[in-house]
């Protein structure tokens, strides 16, 4: 069976990843599974250039591995964007005030530079890049969104990270209230994961045929 390594340590993006990528029929391994153990550099300006540093890397270290050198390695870049502060917090979403600071404290930070913000101006949204890196050095990205709004207070013990403020008015609560198979359906991660799916069967298909 042809091998697909994601180039994550996050066991929860692993599961939801096995189950959209599942449809490939395609042996899905995460870094760590795959013995690597490296930590890339991402210092690209965009998430998808973020995405493709890290595919591209965690590729040539798998290529060295005879067990890993036809496999395709995907990456993932995301975080929140949102309108009012210029897109802030952005690629720097995971470092914003600090990696070791609690979400609770950041959250509560970003809903006070809102205050007195009104309604149409809260726009957010999370952004998801994900990277393919094929064995013959080809590498495609997509990105996958969800629209929503800073809400005026933390709320959802669901999710992880600003789930607790990006609010969602077609469905009146945060991404943090709603149940994990709905996050991934609606989620910025799985409309990439489902994006960089089909290039993949479209890569596929174009080996076959050639
Ligand atoms: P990374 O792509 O794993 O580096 O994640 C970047 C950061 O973006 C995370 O640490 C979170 O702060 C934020 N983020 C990305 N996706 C989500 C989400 O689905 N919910 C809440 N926060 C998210």
């Amino acid at each position: 069976m042809e091998k697909l390594i994601f180039a994550t340590g996050n066991s929860h993006k692993m599961v939801e990843i096995r189950m959209i990528l599942k449809s490939l029929g395609m042996e899905i391994l995460s870094q760590k599974e795959a013995g690597i153990d490296a930590e890339v550099m991402e210092d690209g300006a965009t998430f998808e250039e973020n995405a493709v540093i890290k595919a591209e890397a965690i590729r040539k270290i798998a290529a060295q591995n005879q067990e890993y050198k036809n496999c395709i390695v995907l990456a993932d870049d995301s975080g929140l964007e949102i309108d009012y502060l210029n897109k802030e917090p952005g690629i720097y979403s995971a470092r914003y005030m600090g990696e070791n600071t609690s979400y609770d404290i950041k959250n509560n930070e970003l809903i006070r530079r809102l205050e007195g913000v009104p309604d149409e101006k809260r726009t957010a949204r999370f952004v998801c890049a994900i990277a393919a890196a094929f064995p013959d050095g080809a590498v495609k990205v997509v990105r996958g969104t969800m629209e929503g709004r800073i809400g005026y207070e933390i709320a959802g013990e669901n999710g992880f990270g600003y789930d607790p403020i990006f609010y969602l008015p077609e469905y009146g609560c945060t991404s943090a209230e709603l149940a994990p198979e709905k996050k991934n359906e609606l989620s910025h991660r799985g409309e990439g994961l489902r994006k960089i799916g089909a290039v993949i069967e479209e890569m596929k298909r174009q080996i076959v045929e050639n």
